[in-house]
């Protein structure tokens, strides 16, 4: 079975088009969304709306989290609170309701989703290295968890209690090693690459693709700046970061 697998749309309605296109493309059915569908970009209901029309597993990021509820939004910085205080009036009640429905943790054929971090999810945590990822691997029950919140498509393996770090662009999943995979993100990249990322996982293959494509980031940054969002929303998706 092949599974796209989706992280951090963050309202980018551009990269996620073009993402879905060459998923239909590649004639990929089943879909994971590993949370942030909200946030940062200029189409926060258009997305929900695609995102909840692929019916994917999915589970909730930190900006789902913050857009859909009365939370207090102390713990972003100030062009994240900005975007989340004009996201929140821009999602209708369907759209809520599917945002306080995402779980925190979610599995799919004995594979683990989370947005941040296994151990303690709600902290939404950062897996930047290695020893970020030790929680986490004990925290597994199987052997393989897809995580996103970086914005950085990285894998990590343990094996014999080392971990490692492991750089696409394919990750064969050896038996024996257990993985934590970051994909990046669909439409906020943070790895110096503008391009838009997503995975592909192959269960039957044990291998996960990360696949980039180009977008019209100019239509998304334009969009960005007409709302009157924090220019650097606008100026990061050039520059990737
Ligand atoms: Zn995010």
């Amino acid at each position: 079975m092949k599974y796209a697998i989706l992280s951090d749309i963050h309202s980018n309605l551009e990269a996620l088009r073009a993402v879905l296109s060459e998923i239909s493309r590649r004639g990929i059915t089943n879909f994971i969304c590993l949370g942030d569908i909200v946030g940062y970009g200029a189409d926060p209901r258009a997305c929900l709306e695609i995102v909840r029309e692929i019916q994917p597993r999915a589970v909730r990021g930190n900006h789902d989290y913050a857009a859909a509820g009365p939370v207090g939004l102390s713990g972003f910085n100030d062009n994240a609170r900005l975007a989340l205080l004009w996201t929140r009036p821009q999602i209708n009640s369907a759209g809520r309701d599917y945002l306080n429905s995402l779980p925190l943790i979610a599995e799919v054929s004995g594979v683990t989703l989370v947005h941040s971090s296994l151990k303690d999810p709600g902290r939404w945590e950062y897996i930047l290295a290695p020893p970020d990822a030790r929680s986490s691997f004990r925290s597994l029950p199987g052997s393989i968890c897809f995580f996103g919140h970086t914005h950085r498509p990285l894998a990590y393996r343990e094996e014999g209690g080392e971990i490692t770090a492991e750089n696409g662009p394919r990750i064969e999943l050896q038996e024996g090693s257990r993985y934590l995979v970051n994909v990046g993100s669909v439409g906020q990249p943070r790895d110096r690459d503008p391009r838009a990322a997503f995975g592909v996982y192959d269960s039957e293959g044990r291998s996960v693709e990360i696949i980039r494509i180009e977008y019209p980031v100019e239509k998304a940054r334009e969009k960005i700046l007409r709302a009157g969002l924090p220019s650097f929303l606008a100026s990061r998706l050039t520059e990737g970061r």
